[in-house]
């Protein structure tokens, strides 16, 4: 049947990834030795108790009805409390608080709900793309914010034109950043919140990785004074628990926000199988578990021997505090598309060309520690014989 998609698919910027992956997939199909450090999907299982928890929960048919729009009781409550004692913010599970099938489609369904065609959304550059898919399927306009090293990959809001923050209705954030692995200053959260409430612009604040630290570890924004009356932030399970399967995340922040979420998402999902939502209960009051610090333990593992192992074959990566991704720039005068070909082509090696999460990403090249160590060692000596300057 001949069929013309619609015009809000024909939109979307073209998959610039699109070429490198046919080549990875017949590389795979001739039996070539890939090593893909180009997926962020954690490559461990979920913990026990927390499949465990699934298991108990999916025997119980009060789990198999519809789940209820705004979410299982048990979860939110257990998402304030955790919220309590990880960020010392107090949420009103209630009002603040709502479950969601993976932070993806919160995100997207959240500009659904808040941007009306022509309305501007200020957005990273580089940055995770459903924030640009989702302002395109609203008719909402994009106005890139580049983020550079100079500046600790945080945008510079003082070069957002006046015009454009005029029309400007949300502000997308994503700290620690994915793909530069940045992550925000108090100062920075701070200096935002006063600007949003001057500009009557909303933030959304992508928290997907907070969890995933080596060091200090990461703000939400909810904890600065004024954010909970301009912010919304999303948290997901799935880095945290090894659960990107398992489909199950959550919003917080201001309960106008919440709101237009939860409205937008009654029209179109079912609500996440009850029975994840009790899993993702035992999840967050298992956090303090040694199952999770030892996923954490074994990210920096890895972190360690591959900022170590490209320092060793003359790159310059971005050591990581948060994230499982190290953001390293392209040998001088080498574009990211060109050194992701030359890895896979001479290496047999994925990682992802930064120019795929928007211009400003030109020039780095992203490697996500998803490979055992062993593995890292592997990329390390491929890349060796590559005989690479910056
Ligand atoms: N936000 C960022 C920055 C991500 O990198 C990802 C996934 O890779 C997500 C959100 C989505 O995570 P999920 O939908 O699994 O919660």
């Amino acid at each position: 049947m001949p069929f013309e998609k619609a015009d809000r698919l024909k939109a979307l910027p073209p998959y610039l990834f699109a070429e490198i992956d046919r080549r990875k997939k017949a590389a795979i199909a001739a039996g070539r030795p890939i090593l893909n450090l180009g997926i962020g999907d954690p490559d461990r299982p979920t913990p026990q108790f927390i499949i465990d928890a699934l298991a108990a929960a999916a025997a119980d048919p009060a789990t198999h009805q519809y789940a209820l729009d705004e979410g299982d009781p048990g979860l939110r409550e257990a998402i304030a409390a955790w919220f309590r004692g990880r960020f010392g913010v107090r949420l009103d599970p209630a009002t603040e608080v709502l479950p969601t099938l993976g932070s993806k489609e919160a995100i997207v369904h959240f500009i659904l709900a808040a941007v009306n065609p022509g309305d501007v959304v200020l957005s990273p550059d580089p940055g995770y793309p459903p924030y640009r898919g989702g302002t395109l399927f609203a008719g909402g306009e994009i106005h890139l914010m580049p983020l550079v090293a100079e500046n600790g990959f945080l945008p510079d809001l003082g070069a957002i034109p006046a015009d454009v923050l005029k029309r400007a209705r949300v502000i997308f954030i994503n700290y620690p950043n994915n793909p530069t692995s940045a992550c925000a200053t108090r100062e920075f959260f701070t200096e935002l919140v006063a600007f949003a409430a001057k500009h009557d612009l909303i933030i959304a604040q992508d928290a997907a990785y907070t969890e995933l630290y080596y060091e200090a570890r990461p703000l939400s924004i909810l904890e600065v004074p004024g954010a909970r009356d301009v912010a919304i932030e999303f948290h997901s399970f799935s880095k945290t628990f090894n659960m990107t399967g398992w489909r199950l995340g959550w919003a917080c922040g201001d309960a106008s926000l919440v709101a237009a979420l939860q409205q937008m998402k009654s029209n179109l999902d079912s609500g996440v199988f009850t029975a994840i939502q009790r899993a993702g209960v035992a999840a967050l009051r298992g956090y303090d578990r040694p199952e999770i610090a030892a996923l954490r333990a074994v990210y920096r593992e890895r972190r360690d021997a591959l900022v170590a192992g490209l320092r060793s074959v003359g790159l310059e990566p971005n050591v990581p505090n948060a994230t499982f991704y190290v953001w390293t720039r392209c040998p001088r005068d080498v574009t990211s598309l060109d050194m992701a070909s030359m890895l896979l082509e001479r290496c047999d090696i994925v990682a992802t060309p930064g120019v795929g999460f928007g211009p400003s990403g030109d020039g780095y090249i992203r490697f996500a520690l998803t490979v055992e160590t062993d593995r890292i060692a592997e990329a390390i000596e491929r890349i060796g014989k590559l005989n690479l300057t910056t």
